[in-house]
């Protein structure tokens, strides 16, 4: 894949990259009072970061994988296995970093419903931080967005079209 990389004024401005990530992690704060109030129980097992055994494909948008690719090493993995790269003995090794669908991801069936109006709610107000910001809005799988990002990092956040 060539990718085409256009920076346009946050070459000019980089503290504009900046507010934006700390803008998408007001959103989780905000995210986790709610979800605390919420509380929907999870004992922690990790079983479901292994979307292999749970069933589950695990879908996050750009700025969520940009936010880990400058905080964590994204480690050496093979998408092939279906299991998330983080999860380590299982638990999650960047916690305070995880993406949306991590966060809002509970087992309990009860709260389906209201989880999934939630996390309506949160991706719009991510979709609408990166429009208002002009970067990448691309809405993937997980494990395919770390591939990209392993690679290119943030520069992929200002091609459009990768
Ligand atoms: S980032 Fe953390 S919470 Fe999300 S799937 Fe990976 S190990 Fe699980
Ligand atoms: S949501 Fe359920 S499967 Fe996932 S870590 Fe919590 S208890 Fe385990």
């Amino acid at each position: 894949m060539v990718v085409k990389i256009f920076k346009g004024s946050f070459m000019e401005n980089p503290s504009k990259l900046e507010n934006l990530y700390a803008e998408l992690e007001k959103l989780y704060q905000l995210l986790e009072k709610e979800l605390t109030g919420l509380n929907p129980g999870c004992d922690r097992c990790g079983t479901c970061c292994d979307f292999r055994a749970f069933d589950h494909v695990l879908y996050a948008s750009s700025i969520e994988v940009g936010l880990i690719a400058r905080k964590a090493e994204i480690p050496d993995f093979n998408v092939a296995d279906n299991i998330c790269p983080f999860l380590k003995d299982n638990q999650c090794s960047i916690r305070d970093l995880r993406t949306l669908g991590c966060r809002i991801f509970y087992c309990n069936p009860s709260y389906k419903q209201i989880l999934g109006e939630m996390y309506e709610k949160y991706y719009h107000m991510i979709k609408d931080l990166v429009i208002r910001y002009n970067v990448q809005w691309k809405y993937r799988p997980f494990l395919n967005h770390l591939v990209y990002f392993k690679q290119y990092h943030e520069s992929l956040l200002f091609n459009k079209q990768a």
